[in-house]
């Protein structure tokens, strides 16, 4: 049997058109768009390319986007006075701080300033709080997670009382997908187990796993033979393990990418399975939009 695969990049344009479609209908009834700005303090180039993919997404589905660039050496005390200034601006509803910030600069304390009602990266303290009571207090989800849970439910997988193994306890991936899983309510309603470099016998957890959810960051971890004959592989690993040339100009280097599962044998014995590029990945900022929807949305209290 060769697997299904579930497609980040085909889910990805689903969702942004339903999320321009709305916006669109939002701007009709209220004349309000939702406004997101991104923050960038320095010029690291990976940092400057996320940024302009957010901003070029957030331009593609209607949102007013801002694109606050600010000198490498400035001050914890400015930055944070600009945030200050961003969570009072009534025509913004998410705030974005790439990461990572300079040396000299509290990374911490910058995110715990956000407002969390703005806070659409979903890691402010307040945000872990609602996400693990769940139900009417959820307010943004982590948007690695989102995506990821949003792609089990597009696929058609079913969660309910499924038994769900997360390899790694990252606070960006594998607690808050654990905690969104175990949840009551539609596409979770699972049994969950975390596994770590702690965990005795990996394998026999695996195994049991009806969906199984990897974000551990090592090549290749997960043996074809550990996996459930038929159960959902999403894979959320990104490794560097080489360089090619690149296809649109040969001339040019780009990384070789590679998954935490052994994908060629595991599509043989999985119902499903995210590729690594093009699966988990490209949903993580458009989930970023979907928060930052989400915050307009709970502000004009048509949630
Ligand atoms: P992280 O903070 O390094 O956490 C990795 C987790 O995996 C840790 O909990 C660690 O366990 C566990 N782990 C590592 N090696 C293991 C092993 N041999 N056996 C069992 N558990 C092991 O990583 P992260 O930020 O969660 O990211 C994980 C991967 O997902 C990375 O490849 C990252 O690039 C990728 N990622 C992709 C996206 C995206 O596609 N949008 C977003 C975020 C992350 P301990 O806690 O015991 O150390």
């Amino acid at each position: 049997m060769t697997a299904k695969l579930i497609k980040g990049t085909e889910i990805r344009e689903q969702i942004l058109e339903e999320i321009a479609a709305e916006v669109a209908a939002i701007k009709d009834k209220f004349e309000v768009v939702p406004g997101l700005v991104t923050i960038l303090v320095g010029q690291n180039p990976a940092s400057l390319s996320y940024v302009t993919l957010k901003i070029q997404t957030a331009h593609r589905v209607g949102f007013k986007e801002v694109q606050d660039s600010q000198p490498v050496d400035i001050s914890e005390e400015n930055l944070l006075a600009l945030i200050d200034k961003y969570n009072k601006d009534d025509s913004i509803n998410g705030i974005l701080v790439q990461l990572p910030l300079p040396g000299h600069i509290d990374e911490k304390k910058v995110l715990n300033a956000i407002d969390p009602d703005k806070d659409v990266d979903g890691f402010h303290p307040v945000n872990v709080g609602r996400l693990m009571i769940g139900g009417d207090e959820l307010r943004f989800s982590p948007c690695t997670p989102a995506g990821i849970q949003e792609m089990i439910i597009r696929a058609g997988v079913e969660t309910d009382g499924a038994e769900v193994v997360v390899v790694g306890r990252s606070n960006i991936v594998g607690k808050p997908i654990a905690n969104m899983m175990l949840q009551k309510g539609k596409g979770a309603n699972s049994t969950v187990t975390i596994v770590h470099t702690g965990t005795k016998n990996m394998e026999a957890h695996c195994k049991r796993a009806d969906i199984l959810i990897v974000a551990a960051g090592v090549p290749g971890l997960v043996k074809p033979e550990w996996i459930k004959p038929g159960a959902c592989v999403i894979d959320v690993g990104v490794n560097r393990v080489g360089e090619k040339p690149s296809k649109n100009d040969p001339k040019k280097m780009v990384a070789v990418l590679k998954g935490d599962v052994d994908f060629e044998a595991a599509r043989e014995i999985a119902g499903s399975i995210t590729p690594v590029p093009g699966g988990v990945g490209p949903m993580t900022i458009t989930m970023l939009m979907k928060n930052t929807l989400k915050s307009l949305k709970f502000k004009l209290g048509i949630q």
